[in-house]
């Protein structure tokens, strides 16, 4: 593996593991203070971007994708099932995802 390749799997790691904790923070602060966990959500998706790591499945269910509300499961989110489909919908800008 080259030096150049090296390096982009160590920052990919310290991604990986800072989009890890993010989401943590995010469902430890929901409760009391839910404006902190979408500004971690947005944290996020911008680490994504901007270091190109592709984000894995788990994750990106774990957030509205059209108002960047991060979900907690019953509280601000819907998860259903539909058609052998988990159909997940933000409770509050209503957009549907199935995955
Ligand atoms: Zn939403």
């Amino acid at each position: 593996m080259s030096r150049r390749q090296k390096k982009k799997e160590f920052v990919r790691d310290i991604v990986l593991q800072r989009i890890d904790r993010l989401f943590e923070e995010a469902f430890i602060e929901f409760p009391a203070n839910a404006q902190r966990s979408d500004r971690y959500v947005e944290l996020v998706q911008k680490l994504a971007t901007k270091h190109r790591v592709p984000l894995r499945k788990t994750y990106k269910m774990r957030f509205c994708r059209s108002c960047g509300a991060f979900f907690v499961y019953g509280a601000n989110a819907r998860v259903r099932i539909k058609d052998k489909r988990t159909v997940i919908t933000c409770l509050r800008c209503h957009d549907m995802r199935r995955y």
